[in-house]
């Protein structure tokens, strides 16, 4: 692939989380992929990855850092993110069973709930039906997941499993409470990359 001036620049936020993961994964599909842990260090990119890991602490070290308020204030204009798992719960306008003192940063018009999968299926891995990547099953990887359980008017479900939502598209925001990260899955991370393209101009 080549990576031309136009490849777009996408953060990975490491406080917390997978972070190694998804920029390996970013940056073998073109992308500029640099860790974001600063206001500085977003402004400099066109797109945000918020990575699985524990999302009580990402708030609260994302807080620590003072990159909270900026994260939101991007979001709000625009920028596209992906969020899997942790992420997602962040991205989520509204957390349910979060920790007393934990907020979400928000942009998506949703409900979600954190461990929602329950203690005895801590983890899981499961061939996922995702019509819009295609007729091929994702091989999802879930660990103490989250599910949404309420999807506002603008919000495009892509996967669900049984009839619980676990992927979801709202405009630039992209969230997915599996790890396609971990299980070498490409293809969210595609489409993210097609839609920061887009968005960016590149
Ligand atoms: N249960 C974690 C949380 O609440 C998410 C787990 C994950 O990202 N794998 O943030």
């Amino acid at each position: 692939m080549t990576v031309g001036a136009s490849a777009p620049r996408v953060g990975v936020l490491a406080l917390q989380g997978d972070v190694r993961e998804h920029a390996a994964m970013l940056g073998a599909l073109g992308a500029e992929v640099s860790l974001v842990r600063t206001p500085a260090q977003l402004a400099a990119v066109d797109a945000l990855v918020l990575p699985g890991g524990e999302s009580s602490v990402i708030d609260r070290l994302a807080r620590q850092f003072e990159v909270r308020e900026p994260i939101i204030a991007r979001i709000q204009a625009g920028m596209p993110v992906l969020g899997t798992c942790a992420g997602l719960i962040l991205l989520a306008d509204r957390i349910l069973d979060g920790l007393p003192t934990q907020l979400p940063f928000g942009g998506l018009d949703v409900d979600v709930r954190r461990n929602a999968f329950g203690s005895q299926v801590d983890s899981f891995e499961t061939a996922l039906e995702v019509p819009a990547l295609g007729e091929e099953p994702v091989r999802a990887t879930f660990i103490r997941a989250p599910v949404v359980e309420r999807v506002g008017a603008g919000v495009e479900v892509l996967a669900a499993v049984d009839d619980r939502v676990v992927a979801v598209e709202q405009g630039a925001l992209l969230g997915i409470a599996f790890h396609p990260e971990v299980s070498g899955e490409q293809r969210f991370h595609r489409r993210f990359l097609e839609r920061v393209r887009r968005v960016s101009g590149g």
